[in-house]
């Protein structure tokens, strides 16, 4: 399974005697089901034998195997060390029923994935094994779902996120990625009550580093030991609010890394006494939680941002994509800011991106351009999709955004005029503003087409039932009761 090898076209495991398109579910309609077979099972007992064998003596008994759900929840199915390599070879039980969980476990049901029958296998991906530093005794992988037969799961979030990946390896391209994490820290309690702040430290301010600087340098610790490289860490805006940027890599590796970085934070939190929110607002009225989704598109180890003649030395691959990806926004929305919640953060003058433009270095873009300082520019140049927030599934946000950007490059799109200054500040109308709510980004989803092709109809549309039934959940809720439905969920 690992997320670098595209496998020869064929459905599923060869040694799976029922494998094969006989025994599957019918093709995804989005990309090559070769790029996501299984390894064939003796393979994957042998890696996993090999894992216990290194984890066992390092005092790990147990590993926790997540996916995330259409709600941007990462759920989990847990096996003792014990279990690993049958988990490896035969997977884990996970209903399908999972693909139509609301973020507060309400379970609804979509046109083709839902209901209490089915049951799916759950297999870690042992490229991602890793113990965790602030579990002792844990280790985590990542989670890919197949069937019974050994067919890649329609619904699978992952694997989608590797079919598209696939597909920009079929036209020579890689993509590297990264994903903010800004989160707010609190005082543990009761999971209703409002937040008290650890420390009372000004925005940015090193007051609040001083107060925090056990909790701060156990979270960098653990994330190092569990082989992340963190670029920055950083108090922000809101009371009790951090960041932490990390290196970039690979899309799928970067949806991993981000759920690897949350819980990491999420147990150093409760090992201090404190308790961590990730969700897009978690006082009404201030500034949000983001997910910023930091991306850079590649040929032949040259970064397509720079020596092009496009703006700011875009080659037109890149303007291509990240035009493709500009105009999808709106849609885009659907699956980088899940929760009807990120509409309270998505508002001008917040740097969450509230805006459809694009701009070097604008804050208040949903699309900003950052090139670098000169001499590191080859490498630094990226774009950072601002408007994403951590409800998001990563995995469906970095495959959606490929395919939207897959779609601009092969359009050969050209970007808008650059919005530089502030765009709140503008002449009215002159700057479209993103949706405003999510019935409006639900619609552009629905009109969709690159979406629903590249997602294939299972996933389009269990993730169109969650989001519609989430949206009509919340339809009249006041902003306090929706930051206080949403605070502790993420
Ligand atoms: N917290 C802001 C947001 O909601 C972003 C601040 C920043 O630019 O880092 O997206
Ligand atoms: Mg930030």
């Amino acid at each position: 399974m690992s997320t670098g090898t595209v496998a020869s076209a064929g459905l599923a495991d060869p040694s799976e005697p029922e494998g094969g398109p006989a025994g599957g579910a019918a093709a995804p309609s989005g990309g090559p089901l070769g790029a996501v077979a299984l390894p064939p099972r003796a393979e994957r007992a042998a890696r996993a034998q090999e894992a216990v064998g290194r984890l066992g003596p390092a005092g790990v008994d147990a590993v926790a195997v997540t996916w995330v759900d259409n709600a941007g929840i990462a759920r989990v199915k847990a096996v003792p060390l014990s279990g690993l390599v049958h988990a490896a070879q035969w997977g884990v039980g996970a209903a399908p029923c999972f693909d139509v969980f609301l973020a507060d476990d309400t379970i609804v049901t979509s046109r083709l994935i839902g209901g209490p029958t089915g049951d799916l296998r759950l297999y870690p991906d042992l490229d991602r094994l890793v113990p965790l530093a602030a579990q002792p005794g844990w280790a985590w992988a990542p989670g890919e779902r197949y069937t019974q037969a050994g067919s890649p799961h329609p619904g699978c979030q992952r694997l989608f996120a590797r079919r598209m990946t696939a597909a920009a390896a079929g036209r020579g391209l890689t993509l590297k990625a990264g994903i903010e994490v800004e989160w707010v820290v609190a005082l543990a309690g009761e999971p209703q009550e409002e937040p008290r702040f650890p420390t009372a430290g000004p925005a940015y301010g090193m007051h609040r580093l001083t107060d925090l600087s056990d909790y701060l340098r156990e979270v960098l610790r653990a994330l190092a030991e569990q082989g992340l490289t963190v670029l920055q860490i950083h108090p922000e805006y809101a009371p009790g609010q951090f960041e932490v940027s990390v290196a970039p890599e690979g899309p799928v590796e970067a949806a991993d890394t981000t759920v690897l970085v949350r819980q990491t934070i999420r147990a150093v939190s409760a090992r201090h006494g404190l308790r961590a929110s990730f969700a897009p607002v978690v006082e009404a009225g201030s500034v949000g939680n983001g997910g910023h989704l930091h991306l850079s598109l590649w040929r032949d180890g040259h970064n397509l941002a720079r020596g092009g003649s496009g703006p700011h030395g875009l080659t037109a691959e890149a303007e291509g994509f990240l035009a493709g990806v500009l105009g999808a926004l709106p849609e885009l929305l659907v699956l980088g800011s899940s929760s009807p919640a990120g509409y309270l953060r998505l508002v001008p003058s917040h740097w969450a991106g509230a805006y459809q433009c694009w701009g070097l270095e604008n804050r208040e873009a949903a699309l900003r351009l950052v090139t670098g300082s000169s001499g590191e520019r080859s490498t630094a140049a990226n774009a950072e999709i601002k408007c994403f927030d951590a409800t998001a599934n990563p995995y469906l946000a970095v495959g959606a955004v490929l395919a939207t950007g897959l779609a601009g490059l092969d359009q050969r799109l050209a970007l808008p005029p650059e919005f530089t200054g502030d765009p709140a500040a503008a002449t009215p109308g002159t700057v479209p503003r993103l949706p405003a709510g999510p019935a409006e980004a639900i619609a552009a989803y629905r009109k969709s087409a690159v979406l629903r092709e590249a997602m294939g109809e299972p996933l389009y549309e269990a993730v169109l039932a969650v989001r519609t039934a989430e949206s009509e959940q919340y339809a009249d809720a006041t902003p306090q009761e929706l930051v206080a439905a949403t605070r502790w969920r993420y």
